[in-house]
């Protein structure tokens, strides 16, 4: 059955609250004709994916020169995950080493520990990257972690350092509970911005001839017996391409079933709290955080903090296989509200207007073995995916989507994706025989906890 349209009302984030001024993009398309000429590329999703990609397309010298690229989403732009999300830019892989490392049938990455250096350093990559793109880099901090004993990464180094007493670990975070933290790059950005951002740089590229139809949800894809690739968006009628990019996150398992039970709806919330006078100011925390057993939050320059729960709150199947973002789920609620009050030194009195003040769900894309799918998708010539990031696709999607655009390009498979997020027949058998369905807890060994300071004695050994 279609995700679209959807028969309830979503909730509205605050970064959809703060960009729909005549910039924005709401609507573009909505009433344009598509197109009947067959195009080069059909982008499914104008999320953060679908976005990224036709940004990266339509740059000169890249794959797209010279080419029409259409993009559809169902709704507006950046109208799901990526307009809804915690806007946090994190590199995470460091935090759940353990959890990649562990057998898929234990609820695991399964995993060894050089694809788990693979994944770490791509994201520290893309946060390097996403921050040149962006210039929102809002916090860094850097030591070494000696990763010689690795011999692909004999030269690399992870930004990367560990505060083992807990005095000077509460005096750095503030947070009256700390016994120990962690110091590695991160930083946030506006994501309806940034993806009506890269929406625009590609509708302006001279290089390739790109169009947005929002309000055009596919319905199906066909491979036909030309070679071409055809989506139908129902009334709106039918684009053929030579090629189909599927952006659609945790929606995919409507246009691509194979995906059913592998690519899983998960329900997610964030909040936007207003900081007491005591963390305003010359007092404003300085840095984003990721909390192990709490939340997340990042600053905003101006709207003070947005914190997204991490799944320890709400692992039930009152989250799993929801796709209806209009459900806020009030002790979600109640336990943001308190956290700060909580958790921070001398968080001091709220008054009224302070504290928390607009609370809004989306729904993340949960992979049945922790990582994105990404590249040719099996059995369907000229179609490709990026998707299943699992609640953090902040952190990894510039840079997978640019190594996407290479494969499109050269046909082969960009090295700088880690491998083990390559799409193939065999990794989708081995999850669905392996991996454990994320409502079958009690087969589940490891849960998405953070990093509690104990490895594994392969990782300890790298
Ligand atoms: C509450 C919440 C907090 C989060 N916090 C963070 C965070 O702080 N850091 C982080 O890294 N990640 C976070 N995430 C995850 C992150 O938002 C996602 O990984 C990322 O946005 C995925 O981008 P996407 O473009 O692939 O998916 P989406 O943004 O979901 O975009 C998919 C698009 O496809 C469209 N679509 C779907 N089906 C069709 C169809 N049939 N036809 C046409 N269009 C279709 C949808 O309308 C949608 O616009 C969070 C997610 C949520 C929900």
């Amino acid at each position: 059955m279609p995700a679209f349209p959807q028969p309830f009302t979503s909730t509205v984030s605050h970064w959809q609250e703060t960009n729909r001024g005549p910039t924005s993009l709401w609507s573009h398309g909505r009433e344009a004709s598509l197109p009947t000429e067959v195009v080069d590329y059909v982008i499914i999703g104008a999320g953060a994916t679908g976005a990224a990609l036709g940004y990266q397309l339509s740059r000169a010298g890249a794959g797209g020169v010279g080419k029409s690229i259409v993009l559809l989403d169902a709704k507006d732009a950046a109208s799901c995950a990526s307009g809804r999300n915690g806007g946090h830019v994190a590199p995470r892989a460091w935090a759940i080493f353990p959890i990649l490392m562990a057998p898929l049938e234990k609820g695991g990455g399964g995993l060894n520990a050089e694809q788990v250096l693979d994944i770490i350093f791509f994201e520290q990559d893309t946060w390097i990257w996403s921050s040149a793109l962006s210039k929102t880099r809002d916090s860094r901090s850097t030591f070494g972690v000696d990763t010689d004993a690795s011999p692909k990464y004999k030269h690399r180094k992870l930004d990367w350092t560990v505060i083992m007493d807990p005095a000077e670990a509460k005096r750095v975070s503030r947070i009256n509970d700390a016994v120990a933290c962690n110091l590695v790059p991160s930083g946030s950005w506006h994501p309806h911005r940034g993806v009506t951002a890269l929406l625009r740089l590609a509708l302006e590229s001279k290089a390739a001839n790109v169009q947005f139809f929002s309000w055009a949800p596919a319905s199906g894809i066909t491979n036909l017996a030309n070679g071409l690739v055809s989506v139908d968006c129902g009334p709106r009628g039918i684009v053929t391409a030579r090629q189909v990019i599927v952006a659609t996150n945790a929606y995919t398992r409507h246009l691509l079933p194979e995906t059913q039970d592998l690519l899983v709806p998960r329900l997610a919330q964030a909040c936007r709290v207003v900081p007491t006078a005591s963390y305003s100011g010359p007092e404003s925390l300085s840095t984003t955080y990721t909390v192990r057993e709490g939340p997340y939050l990042i600053q905003t320059p101006n709207s003070g903090l947005i914190f997204g729960p991490y799944p320890i709150i709400d692992e039930t199947e009152h989250v799993f296989n929801v796709e209806d973002d209009s459900i806020i789920t009030p002790g979600v609620g109640a336990w943001l509200d308190s956290w700060c009050r909580d958790h921070f030194v001398n968080w001091g009195k709220e008054s009224a207007g302070e504290g928390l003040v607009h609370h809004w769900s989306g729904v993340i894309c949960h992979s049945a073995d922790l990582r994105p799918f990404v590249g040719a998708v099996p059995g369907r010539p000229g179609v490709f995916i990026s998707a299943g990031y699992s609640g953090h696709g902040m952190a990894q999607l510039v840079n997978i989507t640019r190594g996407l655009v290479n494969q499109l390009r050269t046909g082969q498979w960009d090295d700088a994706i880690p491998r083990s997020f390559a799409l193939t027949e065999h990794r989708m058998e081995r999850a669905r025989a392996e991996a454990v369905h994320p409502l079958d807890y009690e087969k589940r060994g490891v849960t998405l906890k953070y990093f509690d300071g104990t490895v594994s004695e392969e990782v300890a050994n790298l």
